[in-house]
């Protein structure tokens, strides 16, 4: 675009503090440009309704169409998993005659009407009745966005964002509302590349960087010297920058010979606190090669998650690696350090049940008061009893604790002391939560660091972990909230990612039957993964850990013909 080429970019982030000025002006805007997004998803809503409603009325048969697709999707995941539970509560594996032949029937009608659907289709776009129709939606949608863009009264690094943030949104599933929590940023951006230097300098309109002294960076000398601030524009008035200053620690110096691309001022709503953060996404000719990488060999990591139990030390097992100079090793977290998130579901587990005895002892109140209530007070609490929202029930605290009224002196106060020892346990828990994921990722990262010193490249299956996260399968479900919080405390998408970052490149490799084939001879067998980590190969006899046979597999396809990545 515009006859740049994109460089190598990364991200550098550092902590901030709440902005020293115009700080309302950043929320304000923080809060139009959640707003601003929201609009653009209802706007592109409607767009869909309008296309959905003209094609009904000029070309009908095609909803029909998606309808009766749409139906025999669900019949055909509905029958699956029925089967799948059935096999599970069984431990076994079949399905039996008039099961697959309902499905193929099912599966040979959907075919038939995606052929005629992909038909009309193409005749449809092809009307010109059509077209002139959509055409008309799409001008009307785009004549929509330009008037919520003018009036978000958001500046324009910030709208730019937003907009790229939804560029997807036009196809698959309908964009989604999101609400507001507290959370967003802004962002400036610098068209071209703004360099570090230019930056520090303090004469550019958009970004000034105020220089930390050279030797903050020395060892012994005393981190304050890291302190400084960055003014950020978030605005004109007439032709003159409205700038908004920010105290940021440059705990890591910037690269000289880096150019800025965009800056982002983040606030994120930590339990009840704000944390500010400001990021630099920088580009360089040179890019971003990490010192230090092996320059040849290859190594295969199966992720996953596994309890460990074998005498050597009780732990979770997250990776398993083999490289292709036949050494081997996993990564394993120790079970006290894994007891960290069990921490967090306690804390969540005591406020529940806080929340709901305050909940009924409120409830029970209202309902038989004793005094006059205020309107407000009944209006807002007439759902009480279905409430699940902690941050709901302290609004009220917070609103009466302004209306006080005559006689309300023991409901209040038992309502204000919940808020209180609620917002202290949702502090500390979302703490706990914190600290427990930057130890595992520091634990990552090292993983990575090691291996990419000693192998070029990295191979991995290509798992979905989100989709696995999202859509439990039969057997899963059945398993106990334990199994759930491992996946969660492995978290496998996580360390896949930092692997990716880190090495030169990566290979992703297909990951049907990476767990059941047989490294030795080939064959794929068929065993419950779950049960046990040894298996025994039924064709060749040959036993192995399913993990280690799962990371030989992925190393093997790796050096097959497959899809290359590099970042
Ligand atoms: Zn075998």
């Amino acid at each position: 675009m515009f006859g740049n080429k994109a460089l190598p970019s990364v991200i550098y982030k550092y902590g901030a503090r709440r902005p020293v000025t115009n700080a309302d002006e950043v929320d304000r805007q923080v809060r139009d440009a959640h707003r601003y997004r929201n609009k653009l998803v209802e706007i592109e809503r409607d767009r869909r309704s309008c296309v959905n409603a003209k094609l009904m009325q000029l070309a009908p048969r095609l909803l029909s169409l998606e309808t009766e697709i749409e139906r025999l999707d669900n019949l055909i995941a509905e029958k699956r998993s029925e089967i799948k539970r059935a096999n599970a509560t069984r431990r076994r594996r079949d399905v039996t005659p008039e099961q697959r032949a309902e499905l193929r029937q099912w599966q040979a009608d959907r075919k038939a009407l995606r052929t005629e659907l992909k038909e009309r289709k193409a005749d449809a776009f092809a009307d010109p009745r059509i077209r002139t129709a959509l055409a008309k939606v799409d001008a009307e949608a785009l004549a929509a966005s330009k008037a919520a863009r003018a009036a978000s009264g958001v500046y324009w690094g910030t709208y730019c964002q937003v907009e790229q943030s939804l560029s997807g949104m036009r196809s698959g599933a309908p964009p989604r509302f999101l609400r507001f929590d507290g959370t967003g940023k802004l962002a400036v951006q610098l068209q071209g590349g703004l360099s570090v230097a230019k930056a520090f300098a303090g004469e550019d309109r958009r970004l000034i960087i105020e220089p930390v002294p050279p030797k903050a960076y020395l060892p012994g000398e005393p981190k304050a010297l890291q302190r400084t601030r960055v003014w950020l524009r978030i605005g004109s008035d007439g032709r003159e920058p409205i700038w908004t200053i920010v105290p940021i620690t440059l705990h890591r110096p910037l690269p000289d010979d880096a150019s800025i691309k965009w800056v982002y001022l983040t606030r994120r709503r930590v339990a009840t606190k704000d944390r500010w953060s400001v990021c630099f996404v920088l580009a360089r000719e040179s890019g971003w090669q990490k010192p230090g990488l092996a320059r040849n060999g290859s190594v295969g990591v199966n992720l996953g998650w596994r309890v460990m139990d074998d005498g050597v030390e009780r732990g979770l097992r997250v990776a398993r690696w083999v490289g292709d100079d036949g050494t081997e090793g996993e990564l394993r977290l120790p079970m006290p350090d894994v007891e960290r998130w069990k921490k967090t579901e306690d804390l969540q587990a005591i406020r529940d049940q806080r929340f709901n005895a305050a909940v009924s002892l409120l409830a029970d109140w209202l309902a038989d008061p004793g005094c006059l209530l205020p309107d407000w007070l009944v209006e807002r609490t007439a759902t009480l009893r279905q409430w699940r929202s902690a941050a709901r029930l302290a609004a009220i605290a917070i609103q009466w604790r302004g209306e006080r009224f005559e006689g309300d002196d023991t409901a209040f106060a038992t309502l204000e002391a919940w808020r209180k020892k609620d917002k202290h346990l949702y502090e500390w828990q979302a703490n706990q939560l914190r600290k427990a994921i930057a130890w595992r990722e520091d634990l990552y990262r090292n993983l990575a660091a090691t291996l990419s010193r000693r192998y070029h490249t990295v191979c991995l299956a290509n798992t979905d972990w989100r989709d696995l996260a999202r859509r439990p399968t039969a057997e899963q479900a059945e398993t106990d909230a334990g199994a759930r919080r491992y996946q969660r405390v492995a978290s496998p998408g996580a360390l896949g990612r930092l692997l990716r970052e880190r090495f030169a490149e990566t290979v992703t490799v297909d990951s049907r039957h990476i767990t059941q084939r047989c490294h030795a001879c080939g064959e794929v067998n068929q065993f419950d993964a779950a049960a046990h980590v040894r298996a025994t190969c039924r064709h060749c006899g040959a036993e192995w850990d399913q993990d280690i046979n799962a990371a030989r597999n992925i190393l093997r396809a790796a050096s097959g013909p497959v899809a290359c990545e590099t970042p």
